[in-house]
């Protein structure tokens, strides 16, 4: 059987078991959101180096990536707890791909719905400690 274009490609390691793939064209989305993430750092905060502007930007867009990763096991997660065959996580430029037998679609809610939260959480905190930086350091 023929695997689907976006099915595989960079092997990542495993969580739970569930292989973690890496498609090349992630990395388009990634300098697309690095990229847009940066341009708003330069702007909302003049002050900050340009490293400080690119390493933030990299850091946000890669905890908007590990969001994305755990959404997709929170479904790899809830199809095993219903004995649904699984297969993999690809991240791809449009997102993830979870690679389930069938889907389990309304068990996932509240799970992905945490990590949603998280993520705001998480970016709040981000935001949080570069200022409480720039306030010890100025
Ligand atoms: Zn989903």
């Amino acid at each position: 059987m023929a695997q689907p274009a976006l099915g595989l490609g960079i092997p990542l390691g495993r969580i739970f078991g569930i292989p973690i793939y890496l498609h090349p064209s992630w990395f388009i989305i990634l300098l697309l959101i690095t990229l847009s993430v940066r341009t708003q750092f330069v702007s909302q905060h003049p002050g900050w180096t340009p490293a400080q502007h690119w390493i933030l930007g990299i850091v946000t867009s890669m905890l908007f990536f590990r969001s994305v990763v755990f959404h997709k096991l929170c479904h790899n997660l809830v199809a095993m707890r219903y004995r649904i065959p699984v297969n993999s996580i690809t991240l791809h430029v449009f997102g993830g791909l979870a690679k389930i037998q069938r889907e389990a679609e309304k068990a996932v809610g509240p799970c992905a719905g945490r990590s949603l939260r998280t993520q705001k959480r998480q970016a709040l905190l981000l935001g949080l400690s570069f200022n409480l930086y720039r306030l010890r350091h100025r």
